[in-house]
């Protein structure tokens, strides 16, 4: 064990210098050391492309659409520079949250069941936004500069998510052994003071309970003493939460004036679509059937929701149909009570009533993105793949950076044996998580794929041109 950790010791200590003259023109190359916005960027995409193949990263957009629109009222109420925030949640029952380089934040399901309240989340969201938009994680990174992507993303993942990475960790550990880097595997003092100011700013602004941070900082200190085995909780590990940040997120708000803040329908469902997919299948079922008939929840629409998506997942479709009306009896309406809608009429074998049911709620709902989403996927499995890709045409024109839709669009391509433009979807998909060899790669495809003309083929060599282009800037 010691022996492997000191040949990586060596191999870390070795690799960056090799790589420095290559690496270091494209750095920003400021005097202060903090990464430019783009490498931090690029070192967030690397290391949630690592994360999307893990299975317990949640590839769910009405969960990160959910979060993300949090993180978007938390980052209009407070004033300053602008960033692009990505929000994900990971499978994992440890009360856990991180931000990455580049405004990539991750929320672990666990945490998600521990905050009672929506204030509660908004305030670990808040404490998170604000260690991206101070920059503490470029500062943290900064001095490294020497080192290549890869090697630094390891490290950025092994600080900022701490133990649960295991794999991520033994390499910078090794890295710090060695000398070859000199950071500390927890943010500071000093940055968690500004996090927690910042955040609570952000949360009063933005109209949420202030009193939920230091509620929730106290929920997670009490559950560090439970744990008897000595082992953190993994936000604790990374945010050191001290009885002086509890006192003080207390004192900041003590004279402010108590504000309600009642959690939206949406903070309900979503956690009721989460618990409905974890754990033991039956068990879900039987959770929601029991909270349902003897009306122990905190809010009805979300028990029935829970119970029509876990006898989804039980693959109950018909007894999942019978139970939408009883949450449609809730009088609860909007755009994941229709995309749950819609998924039991395609399990019951009817996609097209689902096609139906999702353009209607498109012109209600006409800037959700998961209803668009679930309105493509139930053309596709209806089959309609030219209604697919006109509808793909124009959301791409209304969002261009978003790979899903791309991906969508190669699908319903390939299903139409339109290969040239199948993987000319696909690469811009790559490309827009930042994976530049995979982009090119499709569209070396797409070259070859013999259905194209000649307009489509100089597209296609404009576009390999400039993506080869970026990959040279990027070595
Ligand atoms: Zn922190």
């Amino acid at each position: 064990m010691r022996a492997l950790a000191l040949l990586i010791a060596v191999m870390v200590a070795l690799v960056p210098r090799a790589w420095a003259q290559s690496a270091l023109p494209d750095l920003g190359g400021s005097g202060e050391l903090t990464l430019s916005p783009q490498v931090e960027r690029r070192l967030g995409e690397s290391i949630v492309r690592d994360m999307r193949r893990d299975p317990q990263f949640i590839d769910d957009p009405e969960i990160s659409e959910y979060l993300g629109a949090i993180g978007a009222r938390l980052t209009q109420a407070t004033s300053g520079a602008r960033h692009d925030f990505e929000f994900f949640a990971v499978r994992d029952a440890s009360i856990n949250a991180f931000a990455l380089p580049g405004g990539f934040v991750g929320v672990h399901t666990g945490l998600m069941n521990a905050a009672e309240t929506e204030s509660e989340l908004a305030s670990v969201l808040a404490h998170e936004i604000a260690h991206v938009t101070q920059r503490h994680i470029a500062r943290m990174l900064g001095q490294q500069q020497q080192m290549q992507i890869p090697v630094m993303a390891a490290l950025a993942a092994a600080i900022l998510l701490g133990r649960s990475r295991p794999d991520l960790m033994a390499g910078a550990s090794a890295a710090v052994q060695a000398g070859a880097v000199s950071a500390q595997l927890a943010y500071s003092r000093d940055f968690e003071r500004d996090a927690d100011r910042v955040g609570l700013q952000a949360l009063r602004a933005a109209g949420y309970d202030v009193r939920a941070m230091a509620s929730f900082f106290e929920k997670m200190q009490r559950s560090q003493r439970v744990a008897d085995d000595g082992t953190l909780p993994g936000y604790l590990r990374t945010h050191p939460i001290s009885t002086e940040r509890i006192a003080d997120a207390q004192n900041k708000v003590a004279g402010l004036p108590y504000k309600q803040h009642l959690d939206s329908q949406d903070f309900h469902l979503v956690r009721a679509k989460l618990r409905s997919e974890s754990g033991d299948v039956h068990d879900a079922v039987s959770h929601f059937e029991r909270s349902v008939r003897e009306r122990r929840y905190a809010n009805e629409a979300a028990a029935r929701y829970g119970l029509v998506s876990a006898l989804l997942r039980a693959r109950r479709a018909a007894d999942a149909n019978a139970e939408v009306a009883g949450l449609r009896a809730t009088g609860a309406s909007g755009p994941m009570i229709d995309t749950l809608e819609a998924r039991v009429k395609q399990a019951l074998g009817d996609p097209a009533g689902a096609a139906k049911l999702l353009a209607a709620s498109r012109t209600r709902h006409p800037h959700s993105r998961p209803v668009l989403y679930a309105h493509v996927g139930a053309l596709q499995d209806a089959s309609r793949h030219a209604e697919a890709t006109a509808t793909l045409a124009e959301a791409v024109r209304s969002y261009p950076i978003d790979p899903r839709l791309r991906n969508l669009q190669s699908q319903s391509y390939a299903a139409l044996g339109k290969r040239l433009l199948q993987h000319q979807a696909q690469s811009e998909y790559y490309a827009l998580q930042g994976s530049l060899p995979a982009a090119i790669e499709q569209l070396q495809l797409a070259r070859t794929a013999g259905d194209g003309d000649f307009y489509q083929l100089s597209v296609v060599d404009a576009r390999l041109k400039e993506l080869r282009a970026q990959q040279a800037g990027t070595r």
